[in-house]
């Protein structure tokens, strides 16, 4: 596949291009056929691709399965099971003024799609954007981060021995590939990552009117309101939040809870860590590491953003920062800037839920939104009166495990979206078409 050091973007996307245009990549059978390599892929492998999360984000094997590995092969039975009914041609109703005719819409693939992975989830994000590429009939050019290098290795290794290199291209690099690549004109770009990059890509993808799916991040608030079961609710939070040492797009950013409630829950947390990750997280086996320096001294400055509650230890030369929730933490405080993207929860006082729902929209459309409240008053005005990507009640990160609904942003967070049928809507044309006869 195309990793060959020897073959220019220009090159690459000029082969992809007459291979789509051959026609090669447009049958179920192929489509089909590439999801089931690359689930046989995963499924041979599943150990190499553990082993290269470990070796970049100390990923434990049980984690790199459920959130990596396994989650991909789930969308690829998802696709597969109901690939051919999401293609099949939708009839639409004709207006009496054209007398006979009939019209519906299908799907054409687009051609060449390009996937920018970020390192977070280096190969979840990168598979599953491509399976569903590859479903809609795509030719595909996937670029992993640089930053996630030993997963960015397997997979430049693995996908060629799988997939049908005449349409799919892995090409690893940093920025100066992905430039590269951006010069190119592609018929579809997804980028996961940040907004600062996703300017980026959008503003390269706009010289060609290249649509794009930007999958950003931001912060995702958890709203606690009075009278919940706070063991549940910490419990629940702390394993979103600390999943992947933070490093999670849709990870509960930060709380927002009245002060009576925070108190209980400051409790509540500290057990909650304890259970997940024992007396000293350091040395659990189920708890991972900060991707690199940059983002290790990133966090530590933020580590005295709040009264801290657990955690606030780290250790520089294993990347390992605590779990630690600080409390009592002020809006203005550096904790509450920027995406954390790490394992520091701070919890902002708020008197209650008008002042919560004014917090959040006093700030960018977050990526999810979460809530823990026992009331449908509540509920039903978080979800009238918030925009976010996606909303979850009672279960942080969770909703994107699910095939069927859309996964994406809004605003700040991003736009459009993909997984499942999703997927095949954002790597596809909706093409309208009518026939009428000639006598
Ligand atoms: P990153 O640094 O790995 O960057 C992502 C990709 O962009 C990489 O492939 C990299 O090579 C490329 N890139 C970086 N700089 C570039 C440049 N100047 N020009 C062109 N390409 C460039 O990842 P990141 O941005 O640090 O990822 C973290 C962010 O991603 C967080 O904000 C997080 O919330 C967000 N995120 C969003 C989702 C989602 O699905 N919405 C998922 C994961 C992460």
């Amino acid at each position: 596949m195309s990793n060959s050091v020897s073959e220019q973007p220009a090159e690459l996307v000029a082969r992809l291009r007459a291979t789509f245009r051959t026609g090669t990549t447009k049958p179920l059978t192929w489509r089909t056929g590439q999801l089931h390599r690359m689930r046989t892929l995963l499924t041979e492998h599943r150990d190499d691709i553990a082993a290269a999360l470990r070796a970049d984000l100390g990923k434990s094997t049980s984690e790199a399965y459920r959130t990596e590995v396994d989650f991909v092969i789930r969308e690829i039975d998802h696709t597969l099971d109901h690939l051919e009914g999401w293609l099949r041609p939708e009839p639409a109703p004709v207006p009496a003024h054209l007398g006979e005719a009939t019209a519906w819409t299908q799907y054409d693939p687009l051609g060449v799609v390009l996937i920018i992975a970020p390192w977070n989830y280096p190969a979840q994000l990168l598979l599953a954007p491509m399976a569903g590429a590859l479903a809609a009939g795509n030719a595909v050019v996937a670029k992993p981060s640089e930053l996630a290098p030993a997963t960015s290795a397997v997979l430049a290794r693995l996908l060629p021995q799988y997939l049908d290199t005449d349409a799919v291209a892995l090409v690893e690099g940093g920025v100066p590939e992905t430039t590269a690549l951006l010069e190119e004109r592609f018929d579809h770009i997804l980028y996961t990552g940040n907004g600062t990059v996703g300017r980026i890509v959008m503003a390269a993808a706009a010289r060609n009117l290249t649509p794009v799916t930007l999958e950003l991040g931001g912060k995702s608030p958890a709203f606690v309101d009075r009278d919940t079961d706070l063991d549940t609710v910490a419990a629940r939070l702390a394993a979103g939040k600390f999943l992947n040492a933070g490093q999670t797009c849709v990870a509960p950013d930060y709380v927002l809870t009245d002060p009576g409630t925070a108190r209980a829950l400051e409790t509540a947390l500290a057990k909650a860590v304890d259970t997940l990750y024992g007396p000293d997280p350091a040395a659990s086996a189920e708890y991972g590491r900060i991707v690199n320096d940059r983002h290790f001294d990133r966090l530590t400055t933020l580590l005295d953003s709040g009264r801290q509650v657990i955690g606030g230890g780290y250790e520089r030369e294993a990347k390992y920062i605590a779990p630690t929730v600080l409390a009592e933490v002020s809006p203005d405080a550096p904790v509450m800037q920027e995406e954390i993207f790490g394992p520091i929860l701070p919890i902002v006082e708020v008197a209650g839920l008008d002042e919560a729902i004014a917090f959040i929209n006093d700030r960018d459309k977050p990526l999810a939104l979460y809530a823990f409240t026992e009331s449908d008053t509540t509920r039903e005005r978080l979800t009238a009166e918030t925009s976010s990507g996606g909303l979850g009640f009672g279960l942080p990160v969770a909703h994107l495990t699910i095939p069927d609904l859309p996964f994406g942003g809004v605003g700040e967070s991003g736009m459009g979206s993909y997984h499942g049928r999703y997927s095949i809507e954002t790597f596809s044309h909706r093409k309208a078409v009518l026939t009428k006869p000639l006598s």
